[in-house]
């Protein structure tokens, strides 16, 4: 089969085309050569995180790769079948597991038979989703659309010094069913959590805190977790439970940044996803991209698209023969709904 050629400069132009295009190179068995790789980024090219994520495509699926370098800005990807099994993959420092898994989560789902893997690296890494995110927003809903995958937080793991391990249970699923959300229902109930790993428990006091104001909490739906024996970090989630699903938000402390001040951001977007009253916030709405287009299509209302859902979605239309329409609802609301173009 001819390998499909991607511009990793497309739109957002980061690390996701590549997970993407890695995650459905997999799924279809179909060659992939990238180039301009994260051509938008700083530092352009394969970091440790993006390579660890190539690596590990590259065993499951028994692949062949040029251009598996740090810093390479070209990589050619050509899979065989995919071998589900149990598998380690170590991402080094603080390399996210989560967008680790992001990779390697539906092939091994749409493979043959069980697969475990234990992935050590970051499990609450800004710029990534956290390991709450994914438990408890993402996977209940994919686990609606078919799939029975068991997530478990072995060791939390934080930036820079990682060291977290995080656990994922995969049974076989021969096909994903649509998913269509057109509706949160009642918001049920909000809880907000804050982890503070070998910091002072005052930090996440002072983050619940200003999130109860912004959010008018009551005490019984604040949570301090402090940890001990897995590094130093900060983040704070806020789960907003629904009628019809759950969406989470992170937020992760910095040095030099008050924890006020990421309460209060956290709590930004938190009303912003409240105001809309859509089901499926910015972050869920570019990850159900590609287990939606796995399952043929479905359709969602969310917030107006970010750079990263119409990026994934021109990579996923590269490889799949897919019709989406967006249609914007009003200025807080939108409809993302893909259809399979493909022959029946
Ligand atoms: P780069 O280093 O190239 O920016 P990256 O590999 O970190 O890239 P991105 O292309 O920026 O990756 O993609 C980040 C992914 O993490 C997206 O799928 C996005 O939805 C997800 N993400 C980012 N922040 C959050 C968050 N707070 N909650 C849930 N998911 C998140």
């Amino acid at each position: 089969m001819t390998a499909l050629s991607l511009d990793g400069s497309y739109g957002e132009g980061g690390g996701q085309i590549l997970r993407t295009a890695l995650a459905l190179a997999l799924c279809l068995k179909r060659p992939v050569r990238l180039f301009n790789l994260r051509a938008r980024r700083a530092q352009p090219g394969l970091r440790p995180q993006h390579l660890a994520c190539v690596l590990a495509a590259a065993e499951i699926g028994g692949a062949k790769v040029e251009g598996a370098t740090l810093g390479s800005q070209e990589l050619y990807f050509e899979p065989s079948t995919v071998r589900p099994g149990r598998y380690a993959f170590a991402i080094g420092t603080a390399g996210s597991t989560t967008l680790l898994l992001q990779t390697l989560l539906l092939p091994l789902l749409l493979a043959q038979a069980p697969s475990r893997l234990i992935l050590t690296g970051g499990t609450h890494n800004p710029k990534a989703p956290s390991f709450d995110f994914l438990a408890q927003a993402f996977l209940p809903l994919l686990a609606r659309m078919g799939a029975k995958v068991e997530l478990n937080l072995l060791r939390p793991g934080f930036y820079p010094r990682g060291g977290g391990i995080l656990e994922a249970k995969i049974e076989p699923t021969e096909k994903l069913s649509p998913l269509d959300l057109p509706e949160r229902g009642k918001v049920l109930e909000i809880q907000a959590c804050a982890l503070v790993a070998g910091l002072p428990r005052p930090i996440g006091e002072r983050e619940l805190k200003e999130l109860a104001k912004a959010l008018t909490l009551p005490e019984s739906a604040l949570r301090v977790e402090a940890l001990t024996g897995c590094g130093v970090g900060n983040a704070v989630t806020v789960t907003v439970r629904c009628e019809h699903l759950s969406e989470v938000f992170t937020g992760f402390g910095e040095r030099g940044v008050r924890a006020e001040t990421v309460a209060e951001r956290l709590a930004a977007e938190v009303k912003a996803y409240l105001a809309a009253k859509v089901p499926v916030g910015p972050y869920l709405a570019d990850q159900l991209l590609l287990p939606l287009a796995l399952a043929g299509g479905g359709r969602y209302l969310t917030l107006p698209p970010t750079p990263h859902t119409t990026t994934n979605l021109w990579v996923i239309q590269q490889f799949l023969p897919l019709a989406c329409k967006l249609r914007q609802e009003n200025a807080q609301r939108c409809w993302i709904e893909l259809t399979s173009n493909a022959p029946s």
